[in-house]
């Protein structure tokens, strides 16, 4: 009688991996290697306009103005407000100018790239 039942468990057991093995294979039931390699490759960061070097905003004297008290946090959406002094860098042979800023909710710094027109 056990014998009868461990045969029996071994032959549900082995009935129900092949026919998975067989469904995997007809419709595609679990991710493949090659899927999975895929989904775990970092993704390039993006950036909205301003955020970085790269996307910096162009701007001349009031549009300059208008920049500082427009952008919002991208966690809460409150507007941000100013946090220190403005900063000149360089990048990629450009000089821009890096407004520091601050949410007022979240406490999080955030830096705004503008291209001056006409020179910082
Ligand atoms: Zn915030």
């Amino acid at each position: 009688m056990t014998l009868l039942v461990i045969v029996g468990t071994i032959a549900i057991v082995a009935v129900t991996i092949t026919v998975g093995v067989l469904l995997d294979r007809r419709i595609g039931l679990l991710p493949r290697p090659k899927e999975l390699l895929e989904a775990g490759k970092p993704k390039p960061a993006r950036h909205d306009a301003g955020e970085a070097p790269a996307t910096a905003i162009r701007a001349r004297g009031a549009q300059l103005e208008r920049l500082r008290g427009a952008r919002r946090c991208p966690t809460c959406r409150e507007v941000l407000v100013a946090a220190g002094d403005d900063e000149r860098v360089r990048y990629d042979d450009r000089e821009l100018l890096v407004i520091h800023l601050r949410c007022p909710r979240c406490d999080e710094p955030h830096a705004l790239y503008v291209l001056v027109e006409g020179g910082v």
